[in-house]
């Protein structure tokens, strides 16, 4: 207990109707979801002193793969009873826009949700974009901010979703970075505490805009106000009625259907066809089978020709670039 204990006695500044405040992370794997719960949790449970739990969601841990995060509080004596992952939170942070495309994340927003969205676009573009509804939508380029400060994206999000919040102190956030990446790696927490700053200024600046048939900007950012319960409990969105028959993944492998951009972290592997020698490198070593080689002439041979990579199909994983031996394809921000 210290000194963010004291204000967290009536902290939480709106609840369910059984006292649960609920955070939901939508990312991809290497984006550091995780990592990020893991210190909304330990800032909750001892800088705030906060009931909690914190745990994440993902498939096989490779990079690219989707992966949500799920941080649940509850104040005072009430022990944490609940321990599925979060269908109605609080505060949802969407790591990876190009996710929208293919999951649910918006999935049971409501009223009282507060939404921090990495993109380039505004706050009503956005809301268009998506068709959100609901709730209020803070936008930030996490990407580009992370990258101009050479930092992780999950410290630009946490500090975004702190402002978002009202009440996540940003001052907890940093003294936990301290003392766990700080003490080992310190220039490495200078980089990070600065695209933290960033992210929490970055939503100060461009503050929400509130979802609905007539949106508009917030004027303020939220203040901690007295608790504003969700109307009622979302029905759960999957279970034995509504899985899907037979337990079948009906957007398995590679198809023309997939869209496997939402797997790339802001980086592709740009196609320089001038300084390609043909090899087929790239193309044997692409897990995707993403590159295109057509019938053509390549010095005055007939031959496959490669046509570069179809992104459609790229999660960005960048091995054709380390594979490739005349830089013919390099590594470029998406
Ligand atoms: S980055 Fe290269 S190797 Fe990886 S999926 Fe894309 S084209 Fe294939
Ligand atoms: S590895 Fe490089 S040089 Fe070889 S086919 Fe692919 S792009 Fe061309």
């Amino acid at each position: 207990m210290n000194d963010y204990c004291e204000k967290a006695k009536k902290i939480l500044p709106c609840t369910d109707e059984n006292g649960y405040y609920e955070i939901r992370m939508e990312s991809i794997g290497g984006l550091g979801a995780n990592l990020a719960g893991k210190m909304l949790g330990e800032l909750g449970a001892l800088h705030m002193g906060l009931n909690v739990s914190s745990f994440s969601s993902y498939g096989s841990e490779k990079k690219g793969s989707p992966v949500r995060a799920f941080v649940r509080y509850r104040e005072g004596e009430e022990e944490i009873l609940r321990n599925a992952p979060v269908l109605s939170p609080h505060l949802l942070g969407i790591f990876h826009e190009a996710m929208a495309k293919s999951y649910p994340v918006f999935a049971g927003i409501s009223a009282q949700t507060q939404i921090v969205l990495n993109t380039r676009m505004s706050g009503r573009e956005a809301a268009e974009q998506y068709g959100v509804q609901t709730g209020t939508l803070y936008c930030l380029d996490a990407g580009n901010l992370a990258r101009s400060c050479k930092c992780r994206l999950n410290m630009v999000m946490l500090g975004a979703m702190a402002a978002a919040s009202g009440f996540l102190a940003i001052e907890g956030l940093e003294k936990l970075g301290q003392e766990s990446i700080g003490k080992k790696y310190p220039d490495l927490w200078k980089a990070n505490l600065a695209g933290m700053e960033k992210g929490y200024q970055a939503v100060c600046d461009r503050q929400g805009f509130l979802c609905g048939k007539e949106g508009r900007q917030v004027e303020q950012l939220p203040q901690s106000p007295a608790g504003c319960g969700l109307d009622s409990m979302q029905e759960p969105y999957a279970g034995s009625f509504k899985g899907v028959i037979g337990g079948m993944n009906p957007a398995a492998g590679n198809s023309v259907q997939n869209n496997l951009s939402a797997g790339r972290e802001g980086f592709i592997p740009v196609f320089h066809p001038e300084k390609c020698i043909q090899c087929g490198l790239c193309d044997s070593t692409c897990p995707d089978m993403v590159f295109r080689f057509r019938p053509g002439i390549y010095k005055g041979m007939d031959t496959m020709v490669n046509h570069g990579p179809d992104y459609q199909y790229c999660k960005g994983c960048l091995r054709c670039v380390n594979v490739c031996p005349t830089q013919a394809l390099t590594k470029g921000e998406e």
